[in-house]
């Protein structure tokens, strides 16, 4: 099953990808997550990557695209896997189809995980991510056992540059501008499903296992 998740940053849509990853025991695969940890281990892909992350933008269409076609054809994603913010764009969504139509392959879903602005931009200031393992948590709804520790890893935990408030204002700016056509794209293609992604985190996840059968 190859499953890509829509919605504004903040919308959850990381938690809901890797709440299916573990049911399904596919992989996981968030574009995000691999240049936080470029950006950890210094590479030039995280330096450069960080430069458009910082201000709220996107990171160019050519630093992910490669790297994302080239992920999906490991072996371990034979049986299928979970996107997580990518695409992000209509040439990145392009490019996927592209990849994926020269092995015959399609994309099964897009679940469109539905959030409004005014929700996420409340979230986003109570998100908090840990400096070690990146693991993500939220000061009401997703809070660590001890405040400001992570439960994985015991590493301090902080609000991320592009979390805080004037760069997720920019952030929904260009996810309206550059990813919401994506909603258009794959309704098209006839995959797009969507979700209530205002209620409680399980309720979201049921609505998305209905919707993929148990
Ligand atoms: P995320 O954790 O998915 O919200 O991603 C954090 C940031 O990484 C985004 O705001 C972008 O700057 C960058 N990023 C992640 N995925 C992509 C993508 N598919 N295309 C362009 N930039 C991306």
């Amino acid at each position: 099953m190859k499953i890509i998740m829509l919605g504004a940053p903040g919308a959850g849509k990381g938690t809901q990808a890797k709440k299916i990853a573990d049911k399904w025991q596919i992989p996981h695969i968030s574009t995000g997550d691999i240049f936080r940890a470029n950006i950890k281990n210094g590479t030039e892909l995280g330096n450069k990557a960080k430069e458009y992350m910082d201000k709220g933008l996107l990171v160019p269409d050519e630093l992910v695209v490669d790297l994302v076609v080239d992920r999906v054809k490991q072996e371990d994603c034979v049986n299928g896997y979970v996107l997580d913010g990518f695409p992000r764009t209509i040439p990145q969504a392009e490019a996927l189809d592209a990849a994926l139509n020269a092995i015959g392959e399609k994309v099964d879903y897009a679940i469109n995980v539905e959030v409004p602005d005014e929700n996420i931009i409340n979230r986003m200031s109570g998100r908090r991510a840990c400096v070690a393992c990146g693991a993500t948590y939220h000061i009401v709804h997703i809070p660590t056992k001890v405040e400001g520790v992570c439960d994985r890893c015991n590493a301090q935990l902080i609000l991320r540059d592009d979390d805080k408030p004037e760069t997720v204002k920019k952030r929904l700016d260009v996810y309206h501008e550059q990813t919401q056509p994506l909603i258009d794209y794959y309704t098209e293609k006839g995959v797009l499903v969507e979700v209530d992604g205002t209620v409680e985190m399980e309720e979201v996840f049921g609505a998305i296992v209905k919707i993929l059968g148990e």
